[in-house]
């Protein structure tokens, strides 16, 4: 299976706002979307300090008025947000989110977890729909890209093959060595011994197994622990820090 790998572009998210890595093809095609992983200049831990000024600031900065998260338990809850009031919104327990409506910013948090973003780019009878999931081997597992590309159908009527779908900046297949019980838990052969594992790779399949399309699937050349040690946060690496993964529609999607 052919999946792209690319490399995103560092930007500021927006005049004085984070340092962000966007996804270059998308950020050109869609104008529309806004999407990106923040890097080590901010750190968007829940515990870091008050979220609702942190996270307030990047979806002001990006000009959202509201900006949803959850704590992320690992498993493979996705949610359908359409908060009502501005500000930072804290959701159940959840590790995704998806939304079809303007000036929504939607996070997860990662920092060696694979972030997935979902793009449902807007047609003649259907309105834009983005999503963004969290998937470490436990979430993975449990098939949280699989109930994420489930509800985008359910919710909002988008076929598999017509998402758009981004593996982020996560550690990478040669940096990440796990147990036997890893690779049997996300259905590869069981090695003998801790051998590593290429999560976004697994995800990857996963996608494309559930219906996505392999020509709309890419995944980041960033890894968290080697190509991207100076940019980004790795839990491996020591980092207690997170970065988030966001994404949101701008506030009118038809040009
Ligand atoms: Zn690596």
């Amino acid at each position: 299976m052919n999946i792209r790998t690319i490399r995103e572009a560092r930007l500021r998210a927006a005049a004085g706002g984070p340092e962000i890595l966007a996804h270059p093809g998308w950020s050109e095609a869609w104008p529309w979307l806004l999407q990106g992983t923040t890097t080590r200049d901010r750190d968007f831990a829940l515990a870091a300090g008050d979220p609702g000024v942190v996270w307030g600031e990047l979806a002001s900065a990006i000009g959202c008025r509201a900006a949803v998260h959850a704590r992320q338990p690992h498993g493979s809850a996705v949610g359908v947000r359409a908060p009502a009031g501005p500000g930072f919104h804290l959701a159940a327990d959840s590790d995704g989110h998806l939304t079809r409506e303007g000036g929504v910013m939607l996070g997860v948090t990662t920092a060696d977890c694979v972030p997935i973003t979902l793009v449902a780019t807007p047609s003649a009878s259907t309105p834009a729909a983005v999503g963004v999931l969290h998937a470490g081997w436990r979430g993975a597992a449990a098939g949280v890209l699989e109930r994420g590309i489930r509800r985008m159908r359910d919710a909002f009527g988008i076929r598999p093959d017509d998402l758009h779908i981004h593996l982020g900046p996560s550690i990478c297949g040669d940096c990440y060595e796990v147990g036997p019980e890893v690779h049997e838990a996300l259905g590869l052969a069981r090695p003998d011994a801790p051998t590593p594992v290429d999560l976004a790779g697994a995800l990857a399949r996963r996608a494309v197994e559930a219906g996505a399309d392999p020509t709309r699937v890419t995944r980041s050349a960033w890894c968290t622990l080697c190509t991207g040690r100076e940019l980004l946060r790795s839990h491996r690496g020591g980092d207690a820090g997170r970065q988030i993964a966001f994404v949101a529609i701008k506030r009118s999607p038809r040009r």
